[in-house]
């Protein structure tokens, strides 16, 4: 199938920023969205917002963190839609530090969301998208792991922990699954709500402020990786503000 009308899409981190953009944007073009993050409101709001566009979409609660929480992401697609087209694992944190800061409790809330939340997505809707002969994942990255930076070594580690295994995944999916790594640079969403140290959210919202792009560019980009047609496997997009070093 080719295009993005009638594709079957689900979200983790779904409920702000790229994951809520990104949803919208599919909707109006003719996706069926399956939302998946821990606000429940913010998915329902969501949810609403698509359906009363005459959009489908439905929600769950879905903590990354928690591999069952992702089988029941994928397994909700199955059950009121009958398949998955599009894995979209967006959902992350940037609690950043400097390392002599031993903030040991945000690297390992990293690795838990932004590593093994993409696995846990992976284990969820690889043995589907074998059965179904089709099935696309979508992984967010990170410019941070292009340009790496002092404070975002945990952060950046764990989006290249991630750029390496969608990599491989992609050379292990064989022809008929699809594997794109989506790298944005700052975007304007509520990941410095995610920074756990003061100087770090200030200095992480001035940077946003300063430079950022809006979240519905991320969106356009992972609509053109859906978009292509099914033999057309985009690889990575790197997508930063033109005022970013
Ligand atoms: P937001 O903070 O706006 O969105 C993050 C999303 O992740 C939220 O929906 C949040 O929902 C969800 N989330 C956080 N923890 C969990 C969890 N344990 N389980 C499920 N969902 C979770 O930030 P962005 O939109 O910017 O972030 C989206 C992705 O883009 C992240 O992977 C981020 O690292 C990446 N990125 C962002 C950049 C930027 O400049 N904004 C730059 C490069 C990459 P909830 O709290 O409801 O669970």
């Amino acid at each position: 199938m080719m295009g993005i009308e009638g594709k079957v899409v689900a979200i983790t981190g779904a409920s702000s920023g790229i994951g809520e953009a990104t949803a919208l944007h599919l909707a109006e073009r003719g996706a069926t969205l399956v939302l998946g993050a821990r606000r429940a409101d913010r998915l329902e709001a969501l949810r609403n917002s698509i359906v009363s566009r005459g959009g489908t979409a439905c929600f769950i609660v879905t903590d990354v963190t928690r591999r069952q929480d992702v089988d029941g992401l994928v397994a909700l697609a199955v059950e009121k839609f009958g398949k998955l087209d599009v894995l979209v694992s967006n959902a992350g944190i940037a609690p950043i530090s400097p390392l002599d800061a031993l903030r040991v409790e945000d690297w390992e809330a990293m690795i838990d969301v932004n590593v093994k939340g993409v696995l846990y997505g992976i284990a969820a809707a690889l043995p589907l998208f074998r059965r179904q002969g089709f099935g696309h994942f979508i992984n967010t990255l990170s410019t941070a792991g292009i340009k790496i930076v002092p404070t975002m070594a945990v952060y950046a580690g764990s989006k290249n922990a991630v750029r390496t295994i969608t990599e491989a995944l992609r050379q292990e999916a064989g022809p008929l699954l699809r594997v794109t790594g989506i790298s944005p640079g700052y975007v304007d969403t509520e990941l410095p709500s995610s920074m756990t140290d003061p100087a770090m959210r200030a200095q992480g919202e001035a940077s946003m402020k300063a430079t950022a792009i809006p979240a519905s560019a991320i969106a356009d980009a992972i609509a053109f990786a859906i978009a292509q047609p099914s033999n057309v496997d985009v690889g990575e997009i790197v997508l930063r503000p033109t005022a970013q070093g």
